[in-house]
């Protein structure tokens, strides 16, 4: 037993942005490496599943017996400046709006592309989260983690095993702390920003509750692309449906169930491979 802030039997509808799933067992708000380590050593990596903000995240019906380990009461960050680079060092739980507001005031370059994803910096570790041609991977340099042990490792980039919108986080213990180089740049970043949050509001469902993009863009295609030429866009199942604006974004018209939307992911799946002979590999991720 332990005495870390905790809610049990809470409601997993307010814990991801698409606001589907049911009744999660218990969810912890660890302060410190400590406290997640205790976690992790009391109920073992396997029953453990670490959250941010749950942007990518679809949540079954129904009871999830899993111990969930949320980084809300981890914000802290550092700014390190050496000449003209910046080194921020970001607990997971700090958001990336949170960073945009730090490289905006300082005028640094190389987190713009990321900078209009709802994300935390653990999440978007854990993902290899990227935009616009660039992705977290490209900035980062260490990264402080807590294996399944209840150990603090200390990984260089090089060190870490990642790709397209993954990374060895996703199987393998709990992302406590990133360090990121950026660099005083002679564009205006916060303009920059500015048209990023501009395009993204043109061309995303943001009105509504969604999880992202559904399904990652196979090798020289476009998954939005591929749904909507298969007649999927504005296609719903219930009150879960492919986005009217992005046919790659599931959008929560109301009251979605999980089992529509199992069905509409089964359907579009099969819709396209049958249309285009591909295999469409999710992004988001499911936890039932
Ligand atoms: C409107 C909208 C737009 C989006 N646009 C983009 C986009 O442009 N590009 C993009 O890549 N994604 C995008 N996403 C998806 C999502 O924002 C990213 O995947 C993001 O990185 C998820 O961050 P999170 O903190 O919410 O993580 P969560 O969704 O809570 O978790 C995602 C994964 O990370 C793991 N995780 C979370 N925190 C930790 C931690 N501290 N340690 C270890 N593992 C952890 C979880 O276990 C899970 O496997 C978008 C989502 C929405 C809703």
């Amino acid at each position: 037993m332990n005495n870390i802030q905790n809610i049990k039997n809470f409601s997993l509808k307010e814990f991801c942005t698409i606001k589907v799933g049911g009744v999660g067992k218990v969810v912890y708000f660890p302060r410190n490496v400590e406290e997640i380590s205790n976690l992790i050593k009391e109920f073992s990596m396997e029953n453990i599943f670490p959250l941010g903000i749950g942007s990518n995240l679809i949540f079954s019906d129904g009871f999830i017996d899993k111990v969930f380990i949320h980084s809300k009461n981890l914000k802290s960050y550092e700014v390190i400046q050496e000449n003209e680079y910046f080194y921020l060092i970001l607990e997971a739980g700090v958001s990336f709006k949170t960073v945009s507001n730090i490289v905006k005031k300082y005028n640094l370059e190389g987190f713009e592309n990321l900078s209009g994803i709802p994300a935390t910096i653990g999440g978007a570790v854990a993902m290899n989260a990227g935009a616009y041609g660039s992705e977290i991977f490209d900035i980062v340099e260490e990264v402080w983690w807590i294996d399944k042990n209840g150990n603090l490792i200390h990984s260089k980039k090089n060190e870490i095993e990642y790709s397209y919108r993954h990374s060895q986080f996703q199987k393998e213990g709990f992302v406590y702390k990133v360090k990121i180089k950026l660099k005083k740049s002679d564009k205006n970043i916060s303009h920059l920003i500015k048209q990023h949050l501009l395009d993204r509001n043109k061309k995303q469902p943001l009105d509504l509750p969604t999880a992202g993009s559904t399904y990652k863009n196979p090798t020289g295609h476009f998954a939005g692309k591929l749904l909507e030429e298969s007649g999927l866009k504005g296609f719903r199942i219930g009150d879960i449906g492919f986005s009217q604006k992005h046919a790659n974004f599931l959008v929560n018209y109301g009251n979605a169930k999980y089992e529509d939307l199992i069905k509409l992911l089964t359907l579009a799946e099969k819709k396209v491979y049958e249309k285009f002979g591909i295999k469409l590999e999710r992004e988001v991720k499911i936890v039932e």
